[in-house]
């Protein structure tokens, strides 16, 4: 048998680069990626000197007093006429538009009564008042959007204002999920005796999807060597991650192992570990596609895909490894000999701001009827059998919605 971190350390350094891809802007969909790159400014902001308010443009030499000047005309936002404001004029001008060569000042109407030809101003105006300068925001060249950002949509508000079309983002890796088994229904099918429903296929699509990872394709297969052969060929050809459950145990109808063993590309392996005990793991195809063949049972793929499949896509996906926390043991529990264990736990604060772990009471790799007070996993080392109470554990939080 090997240790978890052996064989997860096996994965991660066979696992492919993240890929980039290039992205629009606008549509929505560059929301929570990460940028693969720096983007910096091609332009300036302002693009041009505007005034920042509804007003009138003027050289505040001439509104030092309250006093009246002869209007040219009304530059609106979107004006794109290059104009200028001699001595002794003014223009009346709305918020954004392009401030006339000459004026250095703008005086907002409510200082004024308002005149469409001639316009009474109330007060003086202040020299470089309301008006908004070229480049004050950002030069030519200045880092917009440093690379590992994750695109929120105040983002997004940069990006477009600073005329970006497109960006490079980490590709999210696309994968396919296989649940193997003659047993398994979609759920909803009526069962016959013998019969389960398939629980591990959609699980995995929902993990991938919670891992930031795109699934592309969740296919069911039944006990046929052949039919795994033939879809994991179709498989590698596009998708970045193939996960297979189900079918590498010691059975005789272990098709998963029996389709890939000879191939030589996937290794089968004992881990040292429960549950997840049977673990294969290898790259398929001309494209060297990561396949995880996980076991079947589900609390064994639930834990497999945390341990060794979620590291890989969070690698793949440019993305730094998860925190581990530790937390205290609130009643202890026993833990099989020889093989670390992956326990479900709900983990919470409690009064003194500690974080207290609760075991499920079953932890058999077929349990789940509790799964719904979990939300970590707890790590007890293969050397400790007995965890008390007060020990303090690493656990690993089960994903969630990101
Ligand atoms: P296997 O690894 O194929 O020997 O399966 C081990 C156990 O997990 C058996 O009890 C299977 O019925 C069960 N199992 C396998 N695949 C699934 C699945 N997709 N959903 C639910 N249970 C499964
Ligand atoms: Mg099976």
């Amino acid at each position: 048998m090997i240790s978890h971190d052996d064989h997860l350390a096996r994965i991660l350094a066979a696992a492919p680069a993240p890929r980039v891809e290039r992205l629009a802007v606008s549509g929505g969909s560059l929301l929570g990626r990460l940028l693969a790159a720096d983007v910096r400014s091609a332009v300036e902001l302002p693009a041009f000197t505007n005034s920042a308010m509804d007003g009138y443009a003027v050289h505040s030499a001439d509104v030092n007093e309250p006093c009246e000047l002869p209007v040219v005309g009304d530059i609106a936002a979107g004006d794109t006429r290059s104009l200028s404001c001699e001595p002794g004029s003014t223009w009346r001008i709305m918020t954004g538009a392009p401030m006339p060569e000459g004026a250095d000042a703008v005086v907002p109407v409510e200082l004024t009564d308002g005149g469409v030809e001639r316009v009474r101003f109330e007060a003086a105006a202040t020299p470089g008042n309301h008006i908004r300068h070229a480049g004050e925001d950002v030069r030519v060249g200045d880092l917009l959007l440093p690379r590992g950002t994750h695109v929120a949509p105040h983002h997004v508000a940069v990006l477009a204002s600073s005329g970006v079309t497109q960006v490079d983002v980490v590709a999210r890796p696309r994968v396919v999920v296989v649940s193997t088994g003659d047993e398994l229904r979609a759920a909803g099918s009526e069962l016959a005796h013998g019969q389960i429903h398939d629980s591990n296929g959609p699980m995995l699509a929902a993990l991938v999807e919670a891992a930031g990872a795109q699934l592309v394709e969740q296919v069911h297969l039944p006990d046929d060597a052949r039919a795994v052969s033939q879809l994991l060929e179709r498989a590698v050809e596009s998708a970045d991650v193939v996960i297979t459950t189900g079918g590498v145990s010691a059975g005789a109808f272990d098709v998963v192992k029996e389709a890939l063993i000879d191939a030589g590309d996937v290794t089968f392996d004992k881990v040292a570990m429960q549950p997840g005990k049977p673990q294969g793991f290898g790259l398929l195809g001309e494209r060297r596609v990561p396949v995880f063949t996980l076991p079947g049972n589900p609390m064994s793929t639930l834990v497999s895909f945390h341990v060794f499949v979620l590291p890989t896509l969070d690698a793949m996906g440019g993305r730094p490894p998860r925190e581990c926390e530790r937390a205290v043991v609130e009643r202890g529990w026993t833990s099989p000999p020889g093989r670390a264990q992956f326990a479900r736990v709900a983990v919470r604060r409690d009064d003194s701001g500690r974080l207290v772990i609760h075991p499920n009471s079953r932890q058999g790799s077929h349990h789940l009827g509790e799964l719904a007070e979990a939300n970590a996993l707890a790590l007890v080392p293969a050397d400790v059998d007995v965890v008390q109470a007060d020990d303090e554990l690493d656990i690993q939080r089960l994903l969630t919605k990101e």
